[in-house]
């Protein structure tokens, strides 16, 4: 798998701009995007995503142009929003049998795929309370589980642990790590932690820019 972006640029007016020239390529595995607010996270998300259209640039998914042909990135796509809103009053299963029909799935199919996110997430416990009675960090699990239910090849995720207290932090980070076979993962985040304990790449953005694509292991060295 493949995700390849060139040149990118997104100009919102006239001396603004969310991103400028990032070329980027990302292969299996945990990409954290990093960078301080207004760096561009948001707007290179969108563009990966075919939620907007870049100002510059192309972006290949598999080798298909996906600005032209955004279907062919689409049907692949997990997404955990920044503001996950969930129905208080269904329950988590409830809540991913809605997702898994709605994303196409035939009954038979959803059950099977529910019990394996629900085990992925350790929210097997939780399967029967209702979505108000969750805390936040049980909330964002159900995040994660909800946007693999279609067993995408693309899994993004924006901020998703913020306001998580930090044991409900460590352990959406290990969910997430468990995510990340044979798929590409973008975790959008300025909490340098959950780069440092999941990604196998990071990006950094800074005004805009791409500052570099490394391992973390190499990212603290610069910082
Ligand atoms: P991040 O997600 O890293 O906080 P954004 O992609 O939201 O960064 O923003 C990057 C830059 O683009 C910021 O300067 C922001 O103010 C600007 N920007 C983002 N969205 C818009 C918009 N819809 N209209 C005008 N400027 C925008
Ligand atoms: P984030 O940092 O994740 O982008 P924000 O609260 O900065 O969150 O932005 C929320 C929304 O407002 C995003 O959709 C973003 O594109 C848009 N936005 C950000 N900056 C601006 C801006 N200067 N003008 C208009 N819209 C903006």
């Amino acid at each position: 798998m493949k995700l390849a972006a060139e040149s990118l640029g997104k100009q919102y007016r006239e001396n603004t701009w969310g991103i400028r020239d990032v070329t980027i390529e990302m292969e299996e595995g945990i990409h954290g995007l990093l960078g301080p607010n207004g760096a561009g996270k948001s707007t290179l998300m969108k563009i990966l995503t075919t939620v907007m259209k870049p100002s510059t640039g192309k972006v290949h998914w598999n080798g298909t142009d996906i600005i032209n042909s955004p279907a062919a990135v689409r049907s692949e796509l997990g997404y955990l929003p920044q503001d996950f809103g969930v129905y208080p009053d269904l329950t988590a299963e409830e809540f991913l049998e809605y997702i898994a029909a709605l994303r196409g799935l035939n009954s038979e199919a959803a059950s099977a795929r529910i019990e394996e996110m629900l085990a992925l997430t350790n929210l097997q416990w939780a399967r029967d309370d209702k979505l108000k009675s969750f805390s936040g960090g049980m909330r964002q699990r159900v995040g994660i589980a909800q946007a693999l239910v279609n067993d995408p090849n693309l899994l993004v995720v924006d901020e998703p642990t913020v306001g998580l207290d930090p044991e409900e932090r460590v352990r959406f980070r290990n969910v997430l790590s468990n995510t990340a076979n044979d798929r590409i993962v973008i975790l959008s985040t300025h909490i340098v932690p959950d780069v440092e304990a999941t990604a196998n790449r990071v990006a950094l953005l800074d005004r805009g820019h791409l500052v570099t694509h490394t391992r973390p292991e190499d990212l603290v060295q610069r910082v």
